[in-house]
């Protein structure tokens, strides 16, 4: 007999490689090229260290309350954690709790599998349409569910849903809560967060990594009705119940400061991208329309393996993943202008 036998036994989320050299080329985990707001050295430069002997306000109340008033909603509507991980960690042990299967697409953010093995969670994988689109008519609680999830613009193809056919499946599926991960919403999406306000089954999911360039600060949150937020920090609480850390708390919320910063460098993203999906095209690569600060893209006479390799070897990082519909495809990060030069030019210089 051995003890492994009530070892808690998973297959882990397997993060994109995190290199930091520094003449280094980081386009492989969707980070934003561009410093956080000034407000947030501001903030960090009055940071009082002493402080860090105390523990943090376990209701993140600072951060919440700053939340609640850039939405427009109250602060009993607003959830905080450590990235949309955390977030979408704790949406997942709260709300999917039955034992119907839930849903989401084959080709989606690789976590959601992960925690559905690890909580137990019954799933059950949505093929995307030839186009890498969700088929709406495979949410429409035909059969039994758990539950649903799906991020938009969905992660990794870029591809968005418009906010009609979110709010049918969230109206067809009353009695499930619906959880829309919207990770890059800001590079040119519609938000589903008015939903929160007609159905009491929508989570909206976001996060400070992507457009407030803020991954390593490790903020995430949800919005949601009252009841779901109350629900969550139930659980949260009976997890750990101290999860966002001083230094998160007041950076955080000296970002959401800084509108004008913000959408600066939104919008540069924005227009990088899409001078980029020209230059990809020229090239031959192929790719549905991102509205994401990425570009899914494979190139019909390169392996997308081959060309992993080649961006390697210029020390340039994509992401390359393994699965059997995906394989033929790189996710490209939108850097800044020169870095996307760069880029170019390497694959030009391959693809002759
Ligand atoms: N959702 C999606 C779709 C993502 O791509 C990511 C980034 N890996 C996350 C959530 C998590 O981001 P974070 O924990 O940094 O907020």
């Amino acid at each position: 007999m051995s003890w492994e036998k009530n070892v808690r036994k998973v297959v882990p989320y397997t993060p994109g490689e995190q290199p930091n050299r520094s003449n280094m080329i980081k386009l492989n985990t969707n980070e934003c090229p561009y410093p956080p707001s000034p407000k947030v050295k501001e903030a960090l430069k009055e940071l009082d260290y002493e402080k860090f002997r105390l523990y943090p306000d376990p209701a993140a109340a600072m951060l919440t309350d700053a939340l609640a008033e850039y939405y427009g909603l109250k602060n009993t509507e607003v959830f905080v954690g450590v990235g949309s991980d955390d977030v979408l960690a704790m949406a997942f042990m709260t709300f999917f709790n039955g034992t119907d299967p839930i849903l989401f697409p084959d080709i989606t953010y690789s976590f959601y599998d992960v925690w559905a093995e690890l909580l137990k969670i019954p799933y059950k994988q949505v093929p995307l349409d030839d186009d890498f689109c969700i088929r709406i008519e495979d949410y429409m609680g035909k059969e039994p569910v758990g539950g649903i999830i799906f991020p938009n613009p969905n992660a990794p193809t870029g591809v968005l849903m418009d906010l009609e056919s979110i709010e049918e499946i969230v109206k067809a599926n009353p009695e499930i809560i619906v959880m829309v991960d919207e990770a890059y919403i800001d590079f040119g999406g519609v938000s589903a967060l008015p939903l929160i306000q007609k159905y009491d089954n929508v989570l909206i999911i976001q996060t400070f990594s992507k457009s407030r360039a803020m991954a390593g600060m490790r903020i995430g949150y949800a919005m949601g009705n009252e009841k779901l937020i109350r629900y969550m920090n139930d659980v949260k609480f009976s997890f750990n119940s101290y999860t966002m850390n001083t230094p998160a708390l007041v950076l955080g919320t000296a970002a959401l400061q800084d509108e004008a910063y913000f959408k600066e460098i939104v919008g540069k993203i924005v227009a990088t991208r899409e001078r980029v999906k020209k230059e990809l095209r020229e090239l031959g690569f192929v790719f549905g329309d991102s509205k994401s600060n990425f570009i899914f893209a494979s190139h019909p006479d390169y392996e997308a393996e081959t060309l992993f390799q080649a961006l390697r070897e210029k020390d340039i990082y994509v992401r390359h993943f393994k699965g059997e519909r995906i394989k033929d495809y790189l996710r490209i990060t939108i850097g800044t202008d020169e870095e996307m030069d760069t880029l170019i030019g390497v694959l030009k210089n391959y693809i002759k």
